[in-house]
């Protein structure tokens, strides 16, 4: 039975604006999205639809087209079927904090008739169907040790591209860390984090909003005033 305790556990909903997490009933769909999320550390959070969550990972690089190249895919909370729309920005200091871009969307079919065992056991094949991903994927976990203790520790995969048409040997197998745009809206994650409000819809009151501070540079277009700008950039260091 999935659960959505340890995503709502995370999270202080009086200030992040993501949704709270409820189970979907009755829902066989299997839909997925990916969402570039510009934290601590640039990743792509692979979401799956499956048993009225999304299972995820947090995968630590673009997907690589190349099948001889594997991509670390930790495994993290299922999230609720809302989050899979969800575009902006989480603010500093929460779980999570930075900018979430909604990088893929689309749909996925497992490769046997029970996705579900192969999750437990894991290694679940799919075919998906996205703007940018597609064709036949693997997640495979790996069986690795906590350093510290010794014990085995069950929440690293690796997300492979199987061979098929879609599959690209070499330096082409990088095609996708070209992408950085959103599907959704087209925009680059500091466009996302420049407005963020624009994008979450959320019956909250929009004074919520928090903006990230960027440590890049500020696009050419931005107006911000000089006191404004030395101000995040004191928020970006304490960040950092
Ligand atoms: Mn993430």
């Amino acid at each position: 039975m999935a659960s959505l305790n340890t995503y709502n556990s995370k999270r202080d909903f009086g200030v992040t604006r993501e949704p709270r997490g409820k189970v979907a009933r009755g829902k066989s769909g299997r839909r997925f999205v990916i969402q570039r999320h510009d934290a601590t550390r640039l990743h792509y959070d692979l979401r799956l639809e499956l048993g009225g969550v999304y299972k995820s990972w947090a995968v630590t690089k673009t997907p690589s087209l190349d099948p001889a190249v594997k991509r670390l895919a930790v495994e993290v909370e299922d999230h609720p079927l809302e989050y899979g729309t969800f575009e902006g920005t989480i603010p500093v200091g929460q779980y999570g904090g930075g900018t979430v871009q909604l990088w893929d969307r689309g749909t996925w079919t497992s490769q046997t008739d029970d996705p579900e065992g192969d999750l437990k056991r894991g290694s679940l094949k799919i075919v998906m169907d996205g703007e940018r991903m597609h064709g036949k994927w693997a997640l495979v976990r790996m069986r690795d040790r906590d350093e510290s203790s010794g014990r085995r520790v069950r929440h690293n995969w690796l997300l492979i591209k199987e061979v098929d048409d879609e599959a690209r040997r070499g330096a082409a197998g990088d095609a996708l860390a070209s992408e950085v745009t959103s599907v959704k809206t087209g925009r680059t994650l500091d466009e996302i984090a420049a407005k963020p409000s624009k994008v979450w819809s959320s019956n909250r009151s929009t004074e919520a909003d928090v903006k990230v501070p960027k440590k890049r540079a500020a696009p050419a277009a931005n107006k911000k005033s000089p006191v404004k700008r030395k101000k995040t950039a004191k928020k970006a260091k304490r960040r950092a």
